[in-house]
């Protein structure tokens, strides 16, 4: 018998809330937004009250596509210390009509393009550093499909 608890076993904390980490190694971390049951509106995150329609009955969670496009996107030359720039950050629009910020990889930042705008990217999550508690802190990133 031993005397470890899964207390002081690490956790995985997501940087934005509208990520979700599994408690389940075996699933797969994902965004969630909350529906609006009155006129289908999807809001990334919690929302307490639907922003196109006005109602207020409670939102339905649900759970996003991995997959979207680039909308807009920006490549940053400054950025803090342990960060590699330059890189490049995109609005990203996913197929349930809500946009998502998220840095894109795979592509090359010193040639940026026209082509990029309208790309399928495809989500994946990395841990980005540790918490204060030991904690990994968990991204959600995005890199170019084919
Ligand atoms: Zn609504």
């Amino acid at each position: 018998m031993t005397q470890e608890t899964a207390s002081e076993e690490k956790k995985r904390n997501p940087i934005v809330p509208f990520l979700r980490i599994p408690e389940d190694p075996k699933q797969e971390p994902y965004l969630w937004g909350s529906k609006c049951k009155a006129c289908g509106a999807v809001f990334l995150g919690e929302r307490i009250a639907c922003g196109k329609c006005g109602d207020t009955d409670p939102l339905e969670e649900v759970h996003l596509s991995d997959e979207g496009e680039i909308y807009v996107f920006s490549v940053v030359h400054q950025t803090v210390p342990g960060l590699d720039a330059p890189y490049v950050a995109a609005i990203i629009d996913l197929p349930e009509g809500v946009s998502v910020r998220g840095n894109v990889y795979g592509l090359d930042p010193e040639k940026p393009s026209p082509e990029w705008f309208g790309k399928k990217v495809k989500m994946y999550t990395e841990k980005v550093r540790t918490d204060r508690e030991g904690n990994d802190v968990i991204a959600a990133k995005f890199r170019v499909l084919n």
